[in-house]
C-alpha cells in the first residue's frame, strides 16, 4: 500500500565517508523492511531532474552538483506510516536543529551535505521510488 512505503537515498558523502552499513542498521532497526535496494551514481542531469521541485532555490545549483559528486545507496522501505515516521528518524534537515538519536544528527555534516533523503509525502514517495525502481526491482 502506498501510505506504508518511504523512499530514501543515503548521500554521497554518507557513503563516502563509511556510514552506509549503519545507517542501513538503524532503519531495519527502526522496523522498515527494505523493498527495492540499489548503489548507483546519479549525474547531474538525473540529480537535477530528482530535485526539480526545488529549481527556484537559491541552493539548487549546489544540491545537483552534491548529489551527483559520488555513489549514492537508494532504496524504497515498507512500514506503517513510512513517510511521517521516516522522517522523524532522520531528523531535521539542519542537523543541529535534529533531535538526539537521529540519523542525521548522528552523520549529518552539515544542512546541505545532511547525509540522508526522506520523501516528505505518500505522492512524492511513489514518484521517487518509480524514478528507481522498475516492478521487477520490488521485492
Ligand atoms: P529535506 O531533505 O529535509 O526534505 P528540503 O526538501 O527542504 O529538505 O531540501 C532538499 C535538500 O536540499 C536537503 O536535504 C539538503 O541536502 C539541501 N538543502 C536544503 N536547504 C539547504 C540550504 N539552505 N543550503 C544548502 N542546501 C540545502
Ligand atoms: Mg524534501
Amino acid at each position: 500500500m502506498a501510505g506504508n512505503r518511504t523512499f530514501t537515498m543515503i548521500k554521497p558523502e554518507a557513503v563516502a565517508a563509511g556510514h552506509s552499513g549503519k545507517i542501513i542498521d538503524m532503519i531495519i532497526s527502526a522496523g522498515y523492511r527494505i523493498v527495492a535496494l540499489k548503489y548507483t551514481h546519479l549525474s547531474a542531469a538525473e540529480a537535477g531532474t530528482f530535485y526539480e521541485v526545488h529549481k527556484e532555490r537559491p541552493f539548487y545549483g549546489e544540491l545537483v552538483d552534491y548529489m551527483a559528486s559520488g555513489p549514492i545507496i537508494a532504496a524504497i522501505l515498507e512500514k506503517e506510516n513510512a513517510v511521517e515516521d521516516f522522517r522523524k528518524l532522520i531528523g531535521a534537515t539542519d542537523p543541529s536543529q535534529a533531535e538526539e538519536g537521529t540519523i542525521r544528527k548522528r552523520f549529518a555534516e552539515s544542512k546541505a551535505k545532511n547525509a540522508v533523503h526522506g520523501s516528505d509525502s505518500d505522492e512524492n514517495a511513489g514518484i521517487e521510488g518509480n524514478y528507481f525502481f522498475s516492478g521487477r526491482e520490488r521485492f
